[in-house]
């Protein structure tokens, strides 16, 4: 029996690998790989692994030195993998499609969250607080949302969008062929989008895209979502324009320096992330810790396809889901 080394693992990601799992036996580690971690692939085949695990150019080489074949992403971004490295050594695949709509239906309800404030009316009613003053929400109908990039998630949310009555721009350097999408340039878009959301992956282009600049260019009150990768705003200029009120409102799913927090209980103990304090602290900031991608759906698509992508690179098969070094591909190193 093939042997499979499971790192990151959380009690939902076992629940789910292990219902749809024949053909393999898996050790799950609770630690993130990284270059500290990877010594103990010894005598596996291949590796899973999660968003925030350290898969630099030193832990490439000794998963591929200790025989790994396949390192398996159980997620569909991988800026945290450094495909150079990987490249002739092992293969990398990715889940790049598990369920848009899981993403999609997370992202408005950070939206409709942070507009009509239930986050906060949910804590004052357990308290028995029936005040309603600052709650005060917009209306969303007629609204102008600017998307930034319409791959899969990204139509998912103009889909249940749609149904919300609102305008919709979009930004994408690759558009479809679509002409209900009403395409506009990027600096068209900040101006003129009352809610701006991000659908795009994280390269070296697009890294802080929403930085000081960005934030000068748009409308005074605009709520900025994003559900896909912190490093695409620059936070210490989200933080400014929070403050000075330029941003009304920040729904956020991810954040630039998670990799150390995000999915771990840090309850009672001091955070040594001024900025990360800084946003949970926020009167206008609701953050969810990496969890859009979170339901029953997603969790079984994702473990059926990491085993059909980990069958087809062991047994030889191309795999359609394997990714590949290109230049432009963003590397924090
Ligand atoms: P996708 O590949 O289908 O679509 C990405 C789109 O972004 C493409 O159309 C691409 O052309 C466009 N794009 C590339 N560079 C761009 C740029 N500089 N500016 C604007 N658009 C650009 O990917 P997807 O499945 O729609 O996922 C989008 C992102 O969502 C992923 O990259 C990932 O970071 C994130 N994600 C987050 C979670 C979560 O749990 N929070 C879960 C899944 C995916």
């Amino acid at each position: 029996m093939k042997r499979i080394a499971f790192f990151d693992t959380k009690p939902y990601d076992k629940l789910y690998f292990d219902k749809f799992n024949d053909n393999y036996e898996i050790s799950y580690f609770e630690g993130k790989l990284n270059k500290k971690t990877a010594p103990i692939t010894r005598e596996y085949d291949a590796v899973i692994a999660f968003v925030n695990d350290d898969i630099d150019a030193d832990t490439i080489n000794i998963l591929a030195d200790n025989g790994i074949k396949v390192l398996a992403m159980r997620c569909s971004g991988y800026s945290n993998v450094d495909l150079r490295a990987a490249k002739d050594r092992l293969t990398v695949v990715t889940v790049p499609a598990y369920s848009p709509y899981t993403v999609a239906e997370h992202t408005m309800a950070l939206l409709l969250s942070l507009n009509r404030k239930i986050h906060k009316a949910y804590n004052r009613t357990r308290d028995f607080n029936f005040s309603l003053n600052g709650l005060t929400g917009f209306l969303l109908r007629g609204k102008t949302v600017g998307v930034i990039g319409t791959g899969k998630i990204g139509q998912a949310v103009m889909e249940v969008l749609g149904g919300f009555g609102v305008n919709i721009l979009a930004y994408d350097p690759y558009p479809i062929d679509d002409e209900s999408i009403h395409y506009v340039d990027l600096e068209y878009l900040f101006k003129n989008s009352d809610i701006i959301t991000l659908h795009c992956p994280l390269t070296e282009k697009s890294y802080h895209m929403l930085d000081k600049d960005a934030f000068d260019m748009m409308k005074n009150n605009v709520i900025i979502v994003n559900t896909s990768r912190g490093a695409l705003i620059d936070t210490e200029a989200l933080l400014h324009a929070l403050n000075t009120e330029k941003v009304a409102g920040a729904a956020l799913d991810v954040y630039e320096e998670e990799s150390d927090f995000f999915f771990e209980d840090f309850s009672g103990m001091v955070i040594n992330d001024d900025m990360l304090s800084l946003l949970i602290a926020h009167p206008h900031v609701l953050l969810t810790a990496h969890q859009a991608f979170l339901t029953d759906d997603a969790l079984e698509t994702i473990a059926k396809t990491t085993y059909n992508n980990i069958d087809d690179v062991l047994s030889g098969e191309k795999c359609k889901n394997e990714v590949v070094y290109k230049s432009r591909e963003y590397s924090k190193k």
